[in-house]
């Protein structure tokens, strides 16, 4: 019983997927969706690899659609693509309208949701309507982008963290495969269990505006505790990959995340290195807060080359980041 609903939540998704494909090439599609993909310098291509799509403008497109090939209204609902009007639940509509739509896939290729972005300046609208969670798609266990890139953070054993839908489309476009985006939601357990499938390796390209900075410092510290190898690159304000891949060019968008790569202790000092050149209490709660970072790490061996290392950076005593180090244990333990 359960298994067969999973099975007809899989056959929705993956119908709806197709719908939005092909609304694509219709003239609806051409003129509003493609147009708006070509602008922001996505391929016939990449547009086909990430199965990406067009909702048409209108209030049951889909719902029309799926009924007339045969789905219930009941497995449509569960499948999170129709909504029950607020006050009469007799009467549903698509979740899905005039935004183009990013097909969220498993690790085996299947489509279990997806993000859908408004083509206006609209402020009163959100940008991203996503997929609520369904019996197929739980947030916290999905990376966007993971089956189109792990086979890549396999063979390079690392993989690229972004923020967003774009990020992951415009690092491919730069010849980047091994990356995956958490979509704005902040990172979770489940998120970093299947990255460890492929890699111990992790670099946090989160974007370069205050809540990107702020969600690096909290994924920096989850992945640490995960086991995982974790370095980061700090972009220019109000840049993201995809902005700034396309503002430099892939060359140089390569170049760029080579140079600035730094583990978890480099990324924290050039942060607060500017506040605690002047202030001696700052500096004290900035290696307060790498030590804590340190004190994450579950491998012993791990933990003291980093000490090691952030006590030359930083200039003071091993002895000292060790004691801290043990305190923070004994609390934690
Ligand atoms: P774009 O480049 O198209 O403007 P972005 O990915 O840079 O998109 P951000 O604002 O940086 O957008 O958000 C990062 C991610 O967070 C998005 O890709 C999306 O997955 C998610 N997100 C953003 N805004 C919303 C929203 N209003 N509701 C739900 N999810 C959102
Ligand atoms: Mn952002
Ligand atoms: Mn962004
Ligand atoms: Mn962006």
């Amino acid at each position: 019983q359960e298994q067969s609903e999973r099975e007809s939540l899989f056959i929705a998704l993956n119908f709806a997927k197709d719908f939005f494909v092909k609304n694509l090439q219709t003239e609806e599609g051409r003129s509003i969706g493609l147009s708006y993909f070509k602008e922001r310098g996505f391929t016939p291509q990449i547009i086909e690899k990430f199965d990406l799509g067009y909702a048409l403008d209108g209030w049951d497109q889909l719902m029309k659609a799926a009924k007339a090939a045969g789905f219930q209204e009941e497995i449509l609902l569960k499948a999170g693509l129709i909504l029950q009007r607020e006050g009469d639940a007799s009467r549903t509509y698509d979740r899905f309208r005039g935004r183009v739509t990013f097909t969220i896939h498993n690790i085996s290729g299947k489509p279990i949701g997806f993000g859908a972005r408004i083509l206006t300046k609209d402020k009163n609208q959100p940008k991203y309507i996503n997929s609520p969670e369904t019996p197929i798609y739980h947030k916290s266990d999905v990376l966007y982008g993971i089956y189109q890139a792990k086979k890549a953070i396999r063979d390079l054993d690392n993989c690229f963290l972004v923020e967003g839908y774009t990020d992951v489309i415009s690092m491919h476009l730069s010849g980047i495969e091994n990356v995956a985006a958490s979509s704005g939601t902040s990172l979770t357990d489940g998120q970093i269990k299947l990255i460890k499938r492929f890699t111990n390796q992790v670099t946090v390209l989160y974007d370069g505006d205050p809540a990107g900075i702020k969600a690096s410092i909290r994924g920096i510290d989850l992945l640490l505790e995960g086991g995982l190898n974790v370095k980061a690159v700090v972009f220019p304000d109000g840049e993201d990959p995809d902005s700034f891949s396309r503002k430099v060019g892939s060359q140089a968008f390569q170049d760029y995340l080579k140079e600035n790569s730094r583990d978890f202790i480099g990324f924290k000092i050039g942060l607060y290195k500017d506040e605690f050149a002047k202030d001696p209490i700052r500096k004290a709660e900035v290696i307060r807060e790498i030590v804590q970072s340190i004190g994450k790490i579950p491998d012993p061996i791990v933990r003291s080359v980093y000490a090691k290392e952030a006590s030359g950076l930083l200039q003071i005593e091993e002895e000292i980041i060790h004691a801290e180090l043990n305190k923070s244990f004994i609390k934690n333990s």
